[in-house]
């Protein structure tokens, strides 16, 4: 390989650029910081975290999420175009970090096989990112199920077309250089991409001075884009790539709807369950932030899949909206539109009561959940649903009296009449009627005959 092999780095590009890019850096990185701190403090309600956390953290699940795309990948389609994503831009990241080392520090790795392999590894790494976004936009918007539909479509939107305008201007800008610097030997194999872009660029016979100056503006805007793609990780839907992992640090090892036991011996206790904002925990406040909207939950939800009235994606996207509003922080807000139905009316910053009288979920909504465990089971973020159902279940049954009409029914039936369904005494052998079934009196035996048929 060829040990003098490397590029120029901030070719044409004058001292107070650099500086600009720098400050910028530090004012994106401020606001960035600034949102971090905004959902630290919406997770852990001013609490400690001996407090909050689990006595165990998760690492194995951490390190699955973070290196192997977690349960991402059960979607062969999901996986492939999510680690075409993750991938390419981890590529690219580590190519930004080398560019910048060697520029401004007194290591210079960005030449020989680094160089060679890195800028190859960014190149091809690029394609990657337009094909995942190609096909993640096609999912969403083209083909557009109706379990993915997305609260906030327009900020997707506007984060996709940021992607791919880092990307493309970042070709852009390659093949200039390459162009207006003489097309290097072999860099047709270092920096495919930008070589053949700089074929293109050859074609169109630009003066000295326009090409200058459009490499000057481009550089500006995709420095610009840089600096608001990294506010956005804190502000928009590209929040998940920081709660994604933190949410599968904090969750439990148990597989399955493994429901907290409820602590009935606690005589100061005035509610039970989950009735107040208050109430929730660290791990399901972090839930709320984590979820990305794609529905999988949805999908294999069985009471949702016999048209009952409940989405468990909905569940937590309306605490989500709740919990929002009620910090009345604009920050934290990570995908929601608009306020849960009753939301509006919550005071800011009160602690928000779940049921009377905002009535945020409908009590046949929560009631058709079978705990069946499945989207939990299957939910990419590591969201644990129904352990939020069952406690809101519980409140609702336990502190307000209010239970479903047909286990109202039930119960009283049993209360009644020994039985759920209401029969009588007198009845309860009536179903037998005009079949020859034995009846066992006291003191009698079963007749040999049946005992025979039975055998
Ligand atoms: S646990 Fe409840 S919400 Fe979750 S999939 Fe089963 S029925 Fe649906
Ligand atoms: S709760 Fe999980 S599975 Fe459901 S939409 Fe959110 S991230 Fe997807």
């Amino acid at each position: 390989m060829d040990a003098q092999a490397t590029r120029e780095i901030m070719w044409l590009i004058p001292f107070w650029m650099k500086v600009a890019m720098y400050a910028c850096f530090v004012i994106a990185s401020a606001i960035f910081a600034k949102g971090l701190f905004e959902k630290f403090k919406f997770v852990t309600q001013g609490k400690s975290f001996k407090e909050i956390l689990p006595k165990k953290l998760n690492f194995e699940n951490f390190f699955r999420t973070i290196f192997f795309q977690g349960k991402v990948t059960r979607d062969p389609f999901v996986g492939i175009y999510h680690s075409f994503l993750f991938y390419g831009f981890v590529t690219l990241f580590i190519a930004t970090e080398f560019v910048g080392i060697h520029a401004d520090t007194p290591f210079k790795i960005y030449k020989g096989p680094v160089y060679i392999i890195v800028s190859f590894l960014a190149d091809v790494g690029g394609i990657f990112v337009l094909a995942g976004v190609a096909l993640a936009y096609y999912r969403r918007y083209i083909k557009n199920p109706a379990y993915l539909t997305a609260t906030k479509p327009n900020q997707e939107k506007f984060m996709y077309g940021m992607i791919i305008a880092l990307v493309v201007i970042g070709y852009v800008l390659e093949g200039i250089r390459l162009w207006a610097t003489g097309m290097t030997p072999m860099e047709q194999f270092y920096s495919p991409v930008g070589f053949v872009v700089a074929q293109l660029f050859g074609t169109f016979g630009l003066s000295e001075a326009t090409w200058a100056g459009t490499y000057k503006v481009l550089w500006m805007v995709h420095m610009l884009n840089t600096m608001a793609f990294i506010v956005s990780l804190a502000y928009s839907k590209f929040f998940h790539i920081v709660a994604l992992p933190l949410n599968a640090l904090l969750t439990p090892y148990r597989r399955g709807a493994v429901l907290n036991p409820m602590d009935f011996a606690n005589e100061n206790a005035e509610t039970f369950g989950l009735g107040k904002t208050s109430e929730l925990t660290m791990k399901e406040r972090l839930d709320t932030l984590a979820c990305v909207e794609c529905g999988r939950c949805t999908q294999v939800c069985p009471a949702n899949l016999a048209d009952k009235p409940l989405d468990p994606k909905l569940i937590i996207t309306k605490m989500r909206d709740v919990l929002f509003h009620q910090s009345g922080n604009t920050t934290v807000g990570v995908t929601h539109a608009t306020p849960a139905e009753g939301a509006a009316t919550a005071v800011l910053g009160e602690d928000i009561n779940l049921w009377d009288p905002l009535a945020i979920y409908a009590s046949n909504e929560l009631d058709s959940c079978t705990t069946c465990g499945a989207c939990m089971e299957e939910c990419p973020a590591n969201i644990e649903h129904v352990q939020v159902i069952m406690d809101l279940k519980r409140y609702k049954a336990l502190t307000l009296g209010d239970l479903p009409p047909a286990a109202a029914d039930a119960t009283n039936k049993i209360k009644k009449n020994g039985n759920p369904w209401g029969i009588t005494q007198d009845d309860r052998f009536k179903w037998a009627e005009g079949m020859d079934v034995p009846v066992i009196e006291a003191g009698t035996s079963i007749p040999s005959a049946h005992l025979k048929r039975s055998s």
